[in-house]
């Protein structure tokens, strides 16, 4: 088992907050673990489990140069004594970026393909052909999000979220996996808001309620996912979003990260603003890590 740290929920006092009578919360699970933080190490839990039960020796996944569940990962691997190997889309490019170095000092083999072959990612032949050259492997596909990260979520939601009082519980989103974990495991008692990260979103609604009727074979209500919030796109930012880190990061000490939890809070913010929440709501941020870019 991973070692797990407890995490905190932290209450954020604001001016924008008391004018719209809101209570604002961030649950700080990026802290459960030094580097297999937040949603990841949910999202890696029961997959890291089924490898060992199944007797793998080796992980293969799939990512590009900037993924945290690369670099969670390679973290996962080193500290369960598996070998790792990620399959990384597009070339090499040296010196190494924070992610893919830490990857590879974590023993993670590093394998770059043509972006037209990381296209092929989830196809059979080509999963047989890695296996051709790389051994037997437990797979674990790109950004973790599968049956048993599904499961990780929804046990999170059950063991960490019960004890905590609130209406509204708000995440990044970006493969929809976290999403549909939490909206499986609240079960519609509480309302699930995801921000995407990605700029054509939309997709992403189908593919949450896919994932969660697939592990659950049930439909929830009260959830949805905002697409205005991209800031450009995957890992895009502007001045705009900058300047909210950077205010968020100095005011209330709460470090955010451009690719994802920057997006959901300043979404979170401007619907604050925007009177969407009923007076007196009370709304949890999920702090869903990946603070290493
Ligand atoms: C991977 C990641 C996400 C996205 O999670 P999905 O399950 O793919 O939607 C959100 N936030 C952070 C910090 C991440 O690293």
């Amino acid at each position: 088992m991973l070692k797990y740290i407890d995490t905190p929920t932290i209450e954020i006092f604001d001016a924008v907050l008391e004018k719209a009578e809101i209570k604002l919360f961030v649950k700080r699970e990026d802290q459960n673990h030094p580097f297999v933080s937040g949603n990841k190490w949910w999202k890696l839990k029961y997959n890291l489990q089924e490898a060992k039960k199944l007797g793998h020796e080796t992980l293969l996944t799939f990512g590009g140069a900037f993924s945290n569940h690369i670099f969670a990962t390679g973290a996962a691997a080193r500290e369960l004594g598996f070998k790792s190997i990620a399959i990384i889309r597009g070339e090499e490019i040296l010196p190494l970026n924070e992610t893919l170095a830490f990857a590879e000092s974590c023993g993670m083999k590093l394998h770059y393909v043509t972006r037209e072959e990381y296209r092929s990612k989830t196809n059979p032949e080509f999963i047989d052909q890695l296996k051709k050259r790389f051994g037997d492997f437990y797979l674990i596909p790109e950004g973790g999000t599968n049956e048993l990260a599904i499961k990780g979520c929804v046990e999170f939601a059950h063991q960490k979220l019960s004890g905590i009082d609130f209406d509204f519980l708000c995440l990044p989103v970006g493969t929809g996996g976290t999403m549909a974990g939490i909206v499986a495991g609240l079960e519609g008692q509480k309302t699930v808001i995801g921000f995407s990260v990605l700029k054509n979103g939309d997709f992403l609604k189908e593919e949450t309620k896919r994932l969660a009727r697939d592990f659950s074979g049930k439909e929830f209500p009260d959830w949805h996912i905002e697409t205005d919030y991209h800031f450009g796109g995957y890992a895009k930012r502007t001045n705009e979003l900058d300047q909210f880190i950077l205010r968020m990061s100095q005011q209330h000490k709460l470090p955010l990260d451009f690719v994802y939890t920057g997006k959901m809070v300043a979404g979170v913010f401007d619907l604050i603003s925007k009177n969407y929440f009923p007076k007196g709501s009370k709304i949890v941020m999920l702090h869903t890590g990946g603070l290493r870019l």
